[in-house]
């Protein structure tokens, strides 16, 4: 199959009308699958309605059946056709951080495709804020499901040439929109119990939500591995690069050992850093992800870098470990696991 590249990288007003954004409305519509850009990563759509159409993101991505995609909405009146109910913390939380990064978890109504639930009675919601992506949605008209835009397991795409490096044959097109900002998927927020769970942890914080809704808990599993995730998609092997990524807990001149170590064993080693460190390694390859005083960029970077260390022959590669306040919660959530739980500590 073709696919089609659309560009829209200057926003202008309007965007819905726009021929590249009508034309790829269209194609959903038609039961197709498409790229597109988010304030988090770019995700793969495809009409929330239609069983045939959610397959083929299952199949272009070759996703575990059992793991349910996120509807993307533009406006608050698609939900009647999407849940049963709106708890009133439910809707703090969409007036506080809708359109953004929070993906919402509701009692499901009938008429949704149930392979996006994957037999689940509940569904993620989420309004996006990118204005292409908020633009495709008014355009297409129909709630659309979609997951992150890479193959199954590999880092999520942050660039429309990360998912046509992924998807290019598979899928019927993609809008290119320029790099995305948070760079780190949406937190999933389960909001059919008494408190809310934060089932993933992503672009709105959990200090962020408290302060709209008071106490808010994680799901067990997000520390305990042991445990069973609520939410399905969190027990698989997620964003990992090609070689093998042990996160390294303790300071500079430790993991600057450890590299020594493999070297003298005849290893080509990567590390992964920040630009405050970037200069003090030495190793075959040292690429920084952003800066340590700004975690947002290395929320924003971590996905192209762990990408980018696939251009290179290397047998590991050794990351830097980041604090949990803040977004410092999605990121190690995210390196934790792409590197399969593998920890050194100091
Ligand atoms: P992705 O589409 O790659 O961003 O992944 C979506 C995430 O949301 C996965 O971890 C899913 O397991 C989770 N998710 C989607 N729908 C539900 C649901 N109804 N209940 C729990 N988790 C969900
Ligand atoms: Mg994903």
């Amino acid at each position: 199959m073709e696919t089609k590249q659309w560009f829209v990288d200057n926003p202008v007003n309007n965007l819905s009308c726009y021929p590249q954004i009508q034309e790829a409305a269209q194609l959903l519509r038609d039961g197709e699958v498409i790229g597109f850009p988010t304030e988090t990563v770019y995700g793969l759509g495809a009409d929330a309605m239609s069983n045939q159409a959610v397959e083929k993101i299952f199949l272009a991505k070759g996703r575990p059946s059992d793991n349910p995609l996120i509807v993307h909405i533009a406006m608050k009146e698609q939900l009647q056709t999407i849940v049963t109910e709106v708890p009133l913390m439910a809707e703090k939380l969409m007036d506080a951080f809708w359109p953004g990064p929070l993906t919402i978890i509701l009692p499901k109504k009938d008429g949704l495709s149930e392979k996006v639930t994957a037999g689940l009675d509940t569904v993620g919601v989420r309004m996006p804020s990118h204005p292409v992506a908020l633009a495709l949605l008014k355009a297409a008209d129909v709630p659309v499901a979609a997951p992150s835009a890479n193959r199954s397991g590999r880092p999520s795409p942050t660039t429309a040439r990360h998912v046509y490096d992924d998807l290019k044959g598979k899928i019927a097109g993609v809008i290119d929109g320029g790099t995305t900002g948070v760079g780190v998927e949406s937190t999933v927020v389960d909001c059919t119990g008494d408190i809310p769970i934060i089932l993933r942890p992503g672009g709105v914080t959990r200090e962020q939500l408290e302060e709209v809704v008071g106490i808010v808990v994680m799901d067990e599993s997000l520390k305990n591995e042991k445990i069973t995730p609520k939410s399905p998609g969190m027990k698989y092997t997620h964003y990992a690069p090609d070689a093998p990524l042990v996160i390294v807990e303790g300071s500079k001149e430790f993991l600057q050992e450890i590299v020594n170590k493999e070297k003298q064993a005849g290893k080509k080693i990567g590390v992964l850093t920040t630009a405050e460190n970037q200069s003090y390694y030495q190793a075959d390859v040292v690429l920084a992800c952003g800066e340590r005083r700004d975690l947002s960029s290395v929320a924003q970077h971590l996905y192209d870098v762990l990408r980018r260390f696939n251009d290179y022959d290397i047998d590991a590669i050794y990351s830097e470990s980041f604090t949990e306040k803040g977004i410092g919660q999605a990121i190690m959530n995210r390196l934790t696991k792409a590197s399969g739980h593998r920890f050194l500590k100091e």
